[in-house]
């Protein structure tokens, strides 16, 4: 018999697929690392995992204990499924500028989920990074997990993610193209292929509204390039550790129109139903055109599924009401 023992020996070992009509223009061939094969339909089922093992190896977790994050959905429905196997409570404190969707999804898997204002700043105590930090001080044997600070995140892909794209390309890869939130993916990632390759280049998927671009090209955090946007899971107020700086060579900004548009496309020419991230890597890819050439090998990944924005970026109705299409 083959099996897992439990759903969370599924996560990873995900596939690599070759983008065919999105990227004819380009001189080169793009494979996506295809997120959404993970139990919990994105990348961070790896590092809700491995922030997991870790917290319990060094025993800040203990048994029976509440696992508190601030987390876009994502993040959550990993550590969800996570503490759904290994005994343990979960919250999730979530800002209300995420779909209903995942909001949903978080309560389906056992999740008490608190929602928090998106518009105020990070340190106002209504702030979902606030909230969280409360909560862990308030509920007894409770662990903030953390992931934008929490060095298990970043590890995580540098000892999963990036050796399967190392290995699934025949060391082959020229270019990683990823969105940043947390900086998780791009730093473990982009360290463990720069290690094999130092010529590798990484390039980060920023969103306007977001201060990455700004800060990496000038190491100015300029709070004038923080305003609302619609674009969900990349670009942030704040620039957490997990985020290497000197791993990325350089970072394109995507708008919130096109990541919305793209996201569409992906579904409706590559028959890749994925999440709005996706659109937003895609788009800056393709923005990226001058850096790439024939022999090149770029590897883009793509964090999550399509399902979780049936409400906003596949819903006309919406995207007519953005002005995102006619
Ligand atoms: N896309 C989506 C949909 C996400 O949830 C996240 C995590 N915030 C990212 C991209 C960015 O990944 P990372 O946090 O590893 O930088």
């Amino acid at each position: 018999m083959e099996y897992a023992n439990n759903i969370l020996e599924t996560i990873g070992n995900t596939p690599l697929v070759k983008l065919n009509k999105l990227t004819a223009d380009l001189p080169c061939m793009v494979l996506a690392k295809y997120e959404t094969f993970n139990p919990g339909n994105s990348v961070k089922d790896r590092m809700a995992l491995q922030m997991i093992e870790d917290a319990e190896a060094s025993g800040i977790l203990k048994p029976g204990g509440t696992i508190i994050e601030g987390t876009s959905g994502n993040t959550g429905m990993g550590l969800a499924l996570a503490a759904v196997v290994k005994g343990y409570k979960m919250i999730c404190v979530i800002s209300d500028k995420q779909s209903k969707e995942k909001v949903d999804i978080l309560k389906a898997v056992g999740s008490e989920v608190h929602v928090c204002p998106t518009d105020v700043a990070p340190d106002d105590p209504r702030s979902y990074y606030s909230t969280a930090r409360r909560l862990s001080t308030e509920i007894p044997n409770s662990w903030y997990v953390n992931q934008y600070d929490n060095p298990s995140n970043a590890k995580a892909h540098y000892l999963s993610t990036g050796p399967e794209i190392w290995k699934q390309t025949g060391g082959k890869v020229t270019h990683f193209v990823v969105g940043v939130g947390t900086g998780g993916t791009v730093s473990g990632v982009g360290k463990y292929l720069k290690e094999q390759n130092p010529n590798i280049k990484v390039w980060g998927i920023d969103t306007y509204g977001s201060v990455f671009k700004k800060y990496h090209e000038t190491g100015i955090f300029d709070e004038k390039e923080i305003y609302p946007y619609v674009t969900e899971g990349i670009g942030e107020d704040i620039l957490p550790k997990n985020v290497d700086f000197d791993i990325i060579d350089g970072f394109t900004k995507v708008t919130d129109k096109d990541a919305a548009v793209y996201t569409q496309r992906l579904a409706k020419e590559e028959g890749m139903f994925l999440g709005n991230s996706a659109g937003a890597a895609i788009k800056g890819l393709l923005q990226l055109k001058d850096h790439f050439s024939k022999d090149d090998v770029v590897v883009v990944l793509f964090h999550d599924h399509g399902s979780r924005y049936v409400g906003k970026m596949f819903n006309d109705d919406w995207m007519r009401e953005k002005g995102y299409i006619d």
